[in-house]
């Protein structure tokens, strides 16, 4: 079926729900026809993005291990936020879709009461595919829910590394959820987290955990404090809050405005062209990946180079310079 991207394109600018869900999956498809139409959405849509109010959207990435609130939290401060006004959107990177093709954050029950409102719109993460793939589709979805109006983007990762870091690409403050727990406040942050994180929240201070909350904040703040002592940037603010009660939200929230001031409007536009140019180069390395995969000439030597390598026959070292001397050679033919 062809796709009309004009249209496609007016739907979207209007804020249509139906056309803001068929040209994310456009952009989620990896069809060689599909990537050029998105080409084309993101063309004309770019336009709107980059010279109206709708390019300025807060991006704002939150991250949590499993079960610290992430679904719970955003409902929270997704419906306090439309509540003051705002169109929200929510996209998911969820890198266990990408392994196994299920899903830790995908499923359907997860913010509904969000998730019906006229305000909000949820997108769940694309469930195929690579991580460049996903990072593609994700940083092309900003663009369309940008393009149809919502000033606010939120982007939910699972706590696994790299998925984060990928996030972290994409947004303009990095929110991190965490809980209390006595004795190990900083290794219950791993490192990779700390030097992506702008905004830290002790999730679930709440009964019988608040002053504990409160406490694992106080010691991680102070810790923070001697990592980044001496430097003139940003130090990632530790609150505390409860999702479930919906206290301290709009504390956490404010705090992401007050990075967003401190970035200022310059900051920000420098962070989000360097993003792109960050962005760029991974999608050509996606992309020459995709192409290493699907290169005959090496599917040629794929199971000779594996025995002999799993044989011990051959060092790593020549398996590589063959394997790169067959797709150099299919391309030069
Ligand atoms: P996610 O896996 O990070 O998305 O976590 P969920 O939002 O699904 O929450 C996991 C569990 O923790 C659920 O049972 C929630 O009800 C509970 N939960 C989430 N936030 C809070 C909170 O602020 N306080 C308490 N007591 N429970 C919470």
């Amino acid at each position: 079926m062809a796709i009309d991207v004009q249209q496609l394109a007016d739907g979207v600018r209007t804020g249509n729900r139906a056309a803001i869900s068929q040209a994310i999956t456009l952009v989620e498809s990896s069809r060689a026809d599909h990537r050029a139409a998105s080409r084309e959405l993101l063309a004309l849509l770019t336009p709107v993005v980059s010279s109206s109010e709708a390019g300025k959207a807060v991006r704002v990435g939150i991250s949590g291990v499993p079960g610290v609130g992430k679904s719970t939290f955003i409902e929270a401060l997704g419906i306090w936020l439309v509540g003051e006004g705002h169109k929200v959107g929510v996209l998911a990177v969820d890198p266990s879709s990408i392994r196994t093709g299920g899903s830790v954050l995908g499923d359907k029950t997860r913010m509904t009461e969000l998730a019906a409102t006229p305000n909000a719109y949820i997108r769940p993460s694309p469930s195929a595919g690579t991580l460049g793939g996903v990072a593609r589709a994700t940083t092309q979805a900003i663009s369309i829910l940008e393009a149809a109006g919502f000033d606010v983007v939120l982007i939910e990762t699972v706590g696994v590394g790299q998925s984060e870091v990928t996030v972290a690409g994409m947004v303009d403050t990095f929110l991190f959820l965490t809980l209390a727990r006595t004795g190990d406040q900083l290794q219950g942050i791993k490192k990779g987290i700390l030097e992506i994180a702008d905004v830290i929240a002790v999730n679930k201070a709440d009964g019988d955990r608040a002053v504990e909350a409160k406490a694992t904040a106080k010691d991680m703040a102070g810790a923070l404090r001697l990592v980044y002592a001496g430097t003139h940037g940003w130090v990632p603010p530790v609150l505390t809050c409860s999702a479930l009660e919906g206290t301290d939200i709009d504390t956490v929230w404010n705090r992401v405005i007050r990075h967003r001031e401190f970035l200022g409007k310059k900051g920000i536009a420098e962070k989000r062209a360097e993003q792109q140019l960050d962005f760029t180069w991974a999608l050509v390395r996606d992309e020459l990946d995709q192409r290493l995969r699907n290169n005959e000439a090496v599917s040629a030597v794929r199971a000779e180079v594996r025995e002999a390598v799993l044989a011990g026959e051959m060092p790593a070292t020549t398996a590589a310079d063959k394997i790169l001397a067959a797709y150099d050679n299919k391309r030069d033919a």
